[in-house]
Formats: structure tokens, sequence, C-alpha cells
């Protein structure tokens, strides 16, 4: 039987990532770090590939990546072929057939007056004391009033998670959420201020893909398999077979969904307490330019399919629109792809971004899982399963290893760190 020191499942941003760290931590040990990624699709990438169609270029929904860590994107840039540009977010809510800056918390003041009125009376009297929120839709009640959660928070959250934000907990977004007291929402009026994770991204001009290149690039050619699935794995005896063949491994990272993880350990778990939405995404071309100064919008409406959509065209300045729309989808049933194509078309003239344009050029994907709910169940079995893979020798990584709310800055951090947790057992 095949054996090999690292075995990484998925060549997705964290599978990658670490791939390069141990390989790091081996060379800064003098000691060799063996790895072998293996991805079940034919690509790598996972969620950050890209689809080149007819001059236009689209990732599986817009991936931008932002940095807290200069350090992390001096290291990529570093690796990245082809020209990149960094931008000032611009976006908006479409509300009421106006452009309100985001976050709505922060700009009732953008509201039409009796909206506003009632923003600001609910935010004021909102319910105060008692116990903390026991939940997502709890939070966004009791800390910015019934108006505020109503007209945006729930409708748009709604839309997105395809779920009861009463199931979800309440930290359910972690540090995305944006937050605001009161004082901030009245200064803002004022002074305004709208920075968040995401004020600036940066975008390479071929895709997130040019991501994930940098990340092969100093990966040896043979470290990668592609078109092999992981389909069980042996935690006892620290094997794992593929549709190809068995491999014995001394430590496992898995970037594989958690609950997929579990089920193919064969490790008795709780599949309930692992639900998520799927998006479908609608890569759209159009045959001449749309709307300018705006990157993405969101839409909190329920009688529109689509709760976000982006415009590629806007960060390069190409005179063709080119949107990413998104639409959450219940993480089970059949999704009636062409019928949600006519409803998001029709919703994209009606909201005035589709005039007398020609669809020229259309791609579609559905990302399955897209949003994983955390909610305190998966937070339970998330907790409770990490110490028996532990003892298996595998580590869940990533977005949907780590069944959370995460970056793609957060899925190199964390695999890092990973790197030199094992790098001590090289
Ligand atoms: C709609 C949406 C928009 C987003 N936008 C942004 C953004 O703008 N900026 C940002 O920073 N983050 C964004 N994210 C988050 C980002 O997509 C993730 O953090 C990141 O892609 C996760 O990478 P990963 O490697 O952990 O997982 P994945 O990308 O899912 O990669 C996992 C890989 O493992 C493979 N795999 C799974 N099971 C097996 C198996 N059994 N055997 C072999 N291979 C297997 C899969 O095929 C896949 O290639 C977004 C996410 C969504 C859903």
């Amino acid at each position: 039987m095949e054996a090999v020191q690292h075995l990484v499942v998925g060549a997705g941003i964290s599978g990658l990532s670490f791939a390069n760290a141990i390989r790091a931590e081996g060379a800064r040990r003098g000691r060799s770090a063996e790895v072998c990624v293996l991805e079940a699709d034919q690509e790598p990438g996972g969620y950050c590939k890209t689809v080149v169609r007819d001059g236009f270029v689209w990732d599986y929904s817009g991936h931008f990546f932002h940095f807290k860590h200069p350090a992390i994107e001096a290291w990529l840039r570093e690796r990245l072929e082809g020209e990149v540009v960094s931008v000032a977010k611009r976006s908006f809510i479409r509300y009421a057939g106006l452009d309100v800056d985001f976050p709505f918390q922060k700009n009732i003041h953008q509201l039409p007056r009796e909206d506003f009125v009632e923003c600001l009376h609910d935010l004021y009297f909102r319910e105060r004391g008692g116990p903390p929120p026991a939940s997502f839709h709890e939070m966004l009640h009791r800390k910015f009033g019934r108006a505020i959660a109503e007209k945006f928070l729930v409708p748009y959250n709604e839309k997105l998670y395809a779920c009861d934000l009463g199931t979800l907990d309440v930290d359910a977004m972690g540090r995305f959420f944006p937050q605001a007291d009161i004082d901030d929402v009245i200064r803002n009026m004022r002074a305004p201020d709208n920075a968040s994770y995401n004020s600036t991204f940066t975008y390479p001009r071929r895709g997130a893909i040019a991501y994930v290149h940098a990340l092969l690039r100093d990966l040896p050619p043979d470290a990668v398999s592609l078109g092999e699935r992981v389909v069980s794995i042996d935690l006892r005896r620290r094997v794992a077979t593929t549709t190809r063949r068995e491999l014995r491994y001394e430590r496992l990272v898995s970037s594989a969904p958690l609950d997929r993880l579990a089920r193919a350990s064969a490790l008795e778990h709780d599949g309930a307490a692992f639900t998520y939405n799927r998006v479908l995404v609608f890569n759209l071309g159009f045959d001449r330019k749309g709307p300018e100064g705006v990157h993405w919008m969101y839409f909190p409406d329920r009688s529109l399919a689509f709760y976000r959509v982006g415009f590629y065209d806007n960060i390069f300045g190409d005179p063709r629109m080119s949107l990413y729309v998104e639409v959450g989808c219940p993480k089970e049933g059949p999704i009636d792809v062409e019928a949600l194509r006519e409803r998001v078309l029709s919703g994209l003239r009606r909201e005035g971004i589709v005039k007398d344009h020609q669809l020229v050029a259309s791609h579609e994907v559905v990302m399955d899982p897209a949003y994983v709910h955390v909610t305190r169940a998966s937070l339970g079995e998330v907790a409770r399963l990490a110490p028996i893979f532990a003892a298996g020798g595998v580590y869940p990584v990533g977005r949907y290893g780590g069944w959370t709310y995460c970056s793609i800055e957060d899925n190199i951090l964390e695999t890092r760190a990973l790197a030199r947790t094992l790098g001590e057992l090289l």
C-alpha cells in the first residue's frame, strides 16, 4: 500500500494553502514534509474556480479578496500572474427604489422619511435588558429594533440562508456581521463611516483562479492528484480509500464538508445538525454597459428571486455589463434553473439593471453547500467530533471542514497555524 506523511483532501484554497505551509515548515526545520493533495474534481480551486466565456471572466459567484494581514497578501501577490487591482468597494441596498449605502442599519437616514422615522423610533425603543438573545433572528430584533430588522436584516438574510433565522446561532456570521449601536447610527448621519471588513478588495484580471494558481506555483506537479475522490477513511488504521487506491497516511487534512467527512469515516454524528443553503449563481454577460459606480447590490425584496447582484465590469471598467446574480436555495429539493433564470432576468429588468440589453453569454453553477448554518447543534457537533478525528490523525479545515463563516484569508491563516502545529511532529 502506498504511504504518505500528509494526505490532503481537496485542492481548494484551504488544501493548497496547507500543502504550501507544511512544506515551508519542513524546509524551516530541515526535515522533509511530504504531501499529497487529492481533489475529486478534474480541476483545482474548489469554489475559487473561474469560467471564461465569450470574453467574460466569471467566478463561482463573486470571490473578492480582502486581507487583514499584509504578509499574506504580499506572499500571494509575489506568486500571482497577470494584473491585479485594488478596489474601494461601492455597494448599495436597493430599497423602495432607492440605492441606500451598505450597511442598512447605519444608513437609515437615507430611507424615505416614513421608513426612517419608523426605524429610528424602533431602534430607540428596542427591547432592552433581559437574557441575551437566543438566536440570530432574536439578536437582529433586540439589537436594532423591529423596523430595521424587518425591512432589511431579516428578509435579506432569509433569502440568503434559505432558512428560519430563529434556528441560527446569535453569532452565525461572526465578524462578518456589520455591528452598529445607536451612537454609530446617529453619528453616521453626519459623518459617514461605512467601513467594513471588505472596504477595499483585490481582484485579479484572470479571476479568482489566479490565486489558486499562485498557491499551486511552489508545489511539485505530482503533489496534486485531480479526479481522485476520497471515498472512505479508516481512522483506526489511518488508511484512506480513494476512487483509485488505498493510501496509508500519518496525518490527513480535510477541507471536505464535515458531515460528509464524518460519513466517510463511519463516525456516528448528528446529521441533522449540519444544515446549509445552496446558492445558484447565474453569470450573465450583456452586449453593453449597465449601471456604473457600483460593485454589488443587495436586494431584500422577497418578490425578487435574487438576494445579491454583482458587477464584474465595474471592477476593471469593462465596456459590457458582466453580472453575477445569487439565488439562495434550501439544502434539499429540486432547483428549477430555467424558471429561476426567467425570474432573475425579469427581476433585473424590473430593477432597471437590464434595459434594452442583449444577453450574449451566460453560465450557471450551484454551490452545494454554500453558506453553512451555524447553529447550537452544529457548534456542538464540530467541537465533539474534533478530538475524535484528531485521535485518528484527521484535521478538518476550511469553511466546510470547520462548518463556519470565514474568508479565504481565514482559510490561509487557519491552515498555516495547523501546519505550525503539525510541523512539531516532523
Ligand atoms: C456565495 C459565496 C461567496 C463567497 N465570496 C467570498 C469572497 O468574496 N471572499 C472570500 O474571502 N471568501 C468568499 N467566500 C468563501 C470562500 O469561498 C471559502 O472560504 C473558500 O473557497 C473555501 O475554500 P476551501 O478550500 O476551504 O473549500 P472549497 O473551495 O469547497 O474546496 C474544497 C475542495 O475539496 C474537494 N473535495 C471535497 N470532498 C472531497 C473528497 N471526498 N475527495 C477529494 N476532494 C474532495 C472539493 O471538490 C473542493 O475542490 C464565498 C463563499 C460563498 C459560498
